[in-house]
């Protein structure tokens, strides 16, 4: 029987140690802040705001969420950064994604101040995290490592697979599984024989956005196995990526959906923007 990874116990151990350094830090005089922009009426993105609001509130942060009408031109989105960008209060900015179609996201992430930008998705960000050098890393990616970490399981020398090739989660995932000494394979949709490669992974990581689509077969017993996958059944219910009831029985370890990867995310943003506090903020 596989270990079930905790990542709601996990994340709330983290946050425990996150409302710790930012109590200290108040006794200094500083609150780190993290302000949150939403551009329009989407509502999976009002329910991640609130959430990331809600953490800040519980770790002792400062935050502002800052609601802008659909019709918000990219100049008028733009200005608003620059003026949080010069903010002493504000230590993380981040731009709830997607935006309307009529606004640039790149322009826009790029307009963060790289040392304020605490989903870690600007370039100069992304290049950092190639050098090893970064002071923050994407959200998801740092929580499946830090899942990893505190489950006592290293990536050193290990058959790592990851399966998506996003900006957001595949890509930069391989690469933090790199930086950990394991040796990355990165499937997609042109990957010929997929079972075959995901049969070599010691850690697979799982990260396309279909509904149990890794089944039993496609995974070597004693491999560990990071569900990313966040799906709605016609139920309402959340569901992974990875066909759980198939899956489990043959992995070392598993994260479920919902519980796993799911809960690390807002507290690596928090980590994130205490981070920034500490090492820019005045
Ligand atoms: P995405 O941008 O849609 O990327 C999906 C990736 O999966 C693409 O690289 C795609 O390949 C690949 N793919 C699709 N079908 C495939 C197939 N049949 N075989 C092999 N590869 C296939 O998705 P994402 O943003 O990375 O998100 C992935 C999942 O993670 C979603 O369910 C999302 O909701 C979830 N997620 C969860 C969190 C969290 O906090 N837990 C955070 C972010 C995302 P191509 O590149 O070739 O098209």
């Amino acid at each position: 029987m596989a270990h079930i990874i905790d990542g709601k116990k996990i994340s709330a151990e983290i946050r425990a140690e996150i409302a710790a350094d930012v109590a200290k830090m108040k006794e200094g005089g500083k609150t780190p802040g993290l302000a949150v922009i939403i551009v329009g009426e989407n509502p999976a993105s009002k329910v991640y705001v609130r959430n990331k609001g809600k953490g800040c509130e519980e770790v002792g942060m400062y935050s502002e969420i800052i609601a802008m009408a659909e019709e918000t031109t990219e100049a008028e989105l733009l200005a608003k950064i620059a003026e949080l960008n010069e903010r002493c209060d504000i230590h993380g900015i981040l731009v709830q994604l997607p935006l309307p179609k009529h606004i640039n996201e790149r322009a826009v992430i790029e307009a963060i101040s790289p040392e304020k930008d605490v989903d870690a998705f600007a370039p100069v960000n992304i290049g950092e995290m190639m050098l090893g050098t970064a002071a923050f890393l994407p959200c998801t990616p740092a929580g499946i490592m830090e899942l990893l970490k505190r489950s006592g399981i290293s990536a050193e020398g290990k058959e790592c697979v990851v399966i998506g090739r996003s900006n957001i989660v595949g890509k930069p995932i391989a690469q933090l599984l790199l930086t950990a000494n394991g040796t990355v394979t990165i499937c997609h949709s042109r990957t010929k024989n997929l079972a075959e490669v995901t049969r070599r992974a010691d850690i697979l990581v799982v990260a396309i956005g279909k509904a149990d689509f890794v089944t039993g077969d496609m995974v070597k017993e004693g491999a560990v196995v990071i569900d990313v996958g966040m799906n709605r059944r016609a139920d309402g219910k959340l569901t992974g990526d990875v066909d759980y009831a198939t899956v489990e029985p043959k992995a070392s370890a598993i994260t479920p959906v919902p519980g796993g990867v799911g809960p690390m995310t807002i507290t690596m943003l928090l980590r994130n923007t205490l981070t920034a506090a500490e090492k820019y903020g005045k």
